[in-house]
């Protein structure tokens, strides 16, 4: 044999991140092994999907072999299981790089989530762009023999036991396609069965769109007579589930649909199916998952499925979907855009658009449908996806009415989340607005001095916590013609009486003095300083002018290193409270005296406090509380024990 001819073998070592991922598989004692299938099918089915698509442009990649489906072929003898497509294929490069290496962070990703959760989550590993190495959940040693389609005839073997290497050398294959052998572990042969393989295929792969055939062996007759004729057969649909019509479907086959379309082990929260057959015809199935996704925030990746005359184009089409409606998964099926519909087509097509507003119409209508049916289930989903969703009142303010509608807040009420239609039908007598706080979680914002007033009156005060909440708010501005009003704002917009209004002139009259001295005194970091009607018990707070940004939202734009012009604060305070009316005397006595100037900055570092911001010098504010406190020392005479 001359050295030409002997089939040359490299062997090659897989990433390091892969190699952590394999001993997970490998030493996994996971139960729901049968998983594997579910991922391999999938490949094999995206494979074919791959191909079709091709072919609508270069028919002649079909070749010799015209039929698109899957093949699985148990053989007892040899304790193997092939699963086998007619798909895209791969070469020599394809299959050392994706059988090899990771494009992106899917497995240690993986790894990371493993450790955090445990062993349930080995369901996830679809999810993680890393499915295939589930094959080693029941295979100690897998070959992959893979031809490309296309004019290159040749024929590559990929083979490992998962122990750091794979080989990959020349091999034999007749036609394009893929076939994956699996040499079982011991304690997995069950998964040579016939019935065992019909159930898991029905089970899990019943939507996939090209014929899954199972070979199936026939015995006849007895004895001498006894035959076994072997033949491929038809197990699962092999047809859109979207296009059947509604009542043909079950519960049970939208969820087992959604889970092969997500690679969620999660039955999903809600769907939508339609058919519309207005100027555009298309059909959509789009669901709402139970919990985000492990990369909801990080890859920004949004979309569905799309489909053009049931020819899958591509994943993840995010021309149809946006980005607050990310979450939203599903299938979208369109008869008007041509099959050879490219990315940049996609941008700048009046289809789409329409399918686009269509999307978010029908997206709202199912959460809409979730909040009054089940809102358990809703809240659920306000947990997961909320702060998605309400991207869309800061971004798309045209959906704010409908939007208004599925928010959900803590408020002082109680504990648990409201409605804004609920808030509204609770509002007082003379109430105004509906009334928010804006800060970092319930604890910090619950006792502010802001909502002394609104309280007094029996006010409900919307607690929100979420980073984009007061972008949310802005975008929102009414709801059912109420105002959104923040408890941090200066004009608070409440109602009072004329003998209240001529009770707080009198008041600011009586400060005036008083008042100029503080805005002199803080010239430097407030615009105006002036007496409240929003505090009962707290001397002093700060609050915002038009267009001012609450300290919270300061801060976290600080922190992502977004600078913000910081706009001067305006300084209440409450001429009711016993400090500042001792203040005003200590003032009109003796308008010299060094005190005053002390106390004024503690007033309004203990303001800067209570909104949660930054002192800008803590020394010298503990300085003069620790020189207030000896004073008052001086003052007061410890209380005797009491004798018992
Ligand atoms: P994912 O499917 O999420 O990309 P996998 O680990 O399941 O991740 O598969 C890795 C890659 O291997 C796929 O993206 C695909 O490029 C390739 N691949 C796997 N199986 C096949 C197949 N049957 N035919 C062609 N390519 C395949
Ligand atoms: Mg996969």
């Amino acid at each position: 044999m001359s050295v030409e001819s002997q089939p040359q073998r490299e062997t090659h070592a897989f990433q390091a991140e892969i190699n952590q991922l394999l001993s997970l598989v490998i030493n996994s004692l996971y139960s729901h092994k049968e998983i594997f299938l579910r991922e391999l099918v999938s490949n094999a089915s995206d494979a074919l999907d791959k191909l079709r698509f091709r072919t609508i442009t270069e028919t002649e990649l079909l070749g010799n072999e015209p039929e698109l489906e899957l093949r699985i072929t148990p053989n007892a003898a040899l304790g193997t299981l092939t699963i086998e497509d007619t798909g895209i294929g791969m070469t020599h490069d394809e299959l050392v790089k994706n059988l090899g290496t990771i494009a992106h962070s899917g497995s240690r990703e993986f790894i990371q989530t493993m450790a955090q959760k445990g062993q349930k989550d080995m369901q996830l590993i679809g999810q993680f762009g890393v499915g295939f190495y589930s094959a080693y959940l029941v295979a100690d040693r897998v070959e992959v023999v893979s031809r490309a389609a296309g004019a290159d005839q040749r024929a590559w073997r990929w083979t490992s036991e998962a122990h750091g290497t794979f080989t990959v050398e020349p091999a034999e294959r007749t036609s394009r396609g893929t076939a994956i052998t699996l040499h079982l572990k011991e304690d997995q042969k069950e998964f040579l069965e016939e019935w065992r393989l019909r159930t898991l295929i029905t089970q899990y792969s019943d939507y996939v769109g090209h014929p899954i055939k199972l070979q199936v062996a026939k015995t006849t007759g007895t004895g001498d007579d006894k035959k076994t004729e072997v033949s491929l057969e038809v197990v699962n649909k092999a047809s859109a589930l979207w296009q059947r019509s509604k009542s043909d479907i079950t519960d049970e086959q939208y969820t087992e649909f959604y889970k092969h379309l997500t690679h969620d082990f999660d039955a999903p929260l809600a769907w939508t199916h339609f058919k519309t057959d207005g100027q555009q015809q298309f059909t959509g199935l789009m669901f709402v998952p139970k919990h985000p996704p492990y990369d909801l925030n990080a890859q920004q990746q949004r979309g569905v499925r799309l489909f053009v005359k049931r020819v899958f184009i591509m994943d993840r089409c995010e021309e149809l979907v946006p980005q607050w409606l990310r979450f939203v998964r599903g299938v979208i099926d369109s008869d008007d855009l041509p099959l050879n519909v490219s990315r940049e087509m996609l941008q700048d097509s009046a289809v789409v658009r329409a399918i686009r507003k269509h999307v978010i119409k029908k997206s709202l209508e199912m959460l809409e449908k979730l909040a009054k049916d089940k809102p358990e289930d809703y809240r659920t989903f306000w947990q997961s996806f909320g702060t998605v969703l309400k991207e869309g009142l800061a971004t798309e303010t045209e959906h704010r009415e409908k939007l208004g509608v599925l928010l959900r807040y803590e408020s002082s009420r109680e504990e648990g989340l409201t409605s804004l239609t609920d808030y509204v039908s609770r509002m007082k007598e003379g109430q105004e607005a509906i009334y928010y706080v804006y800060g970092e979680s319930r604890k910090a914002v619950a006792d502010s001095p802001h909502l002394e007033a609104l309280k007094q009156r029996g006010y409900e005060v919307l607690f929100m916590t979420d980073p984009v909440d007061e972008w949310a708010a802005q975008g929102l501005r009414d709801f059912q013609e109420k105002p959104l009003v923040s408890a941090l704002n200066a004009d608070l917009k409440l109602q009072s009486t004329d003998e209240q209004k001529r009770e707080k002139e009198q008041q600011s009259e009586g400060f005036k003095a008083l008042t100029d001295k503080m805005k002199d005194v803080l010239s430097d970091t407030v615009r105006e300083v002036r007496v409240s009607d929003r505090l009962t018990e707290s001397p002093v707070c700060l609050v915002l002018p038009e267009g001012g940004s609450p300290a919270y939202l300061e801060k976290l734009l600080r922190e992502r290193g977004k600078g913000m012009p910081h706009m001067k604060r305006i300084l209440e305070v409450n001429p009711k409270h016993p400090v500042i009316e001792h203040l005003r005397a200590v003032y009109t006595s003796d308008p010299t005296a060094t005190q005053v100037g002390e106390w004024i900055e503690l007033l309004h570092d203990q303001a800067l406090l209570t909104e949660g911001s930054p002192l800008s010098d803590p020394n010298r504010f503990a300085k003069r509380m620790t020189a207030l406190l000896t004073q008052v020392a001086a003052h007061t005479a410890p209380a005797q024990p009491r004798a018992s």
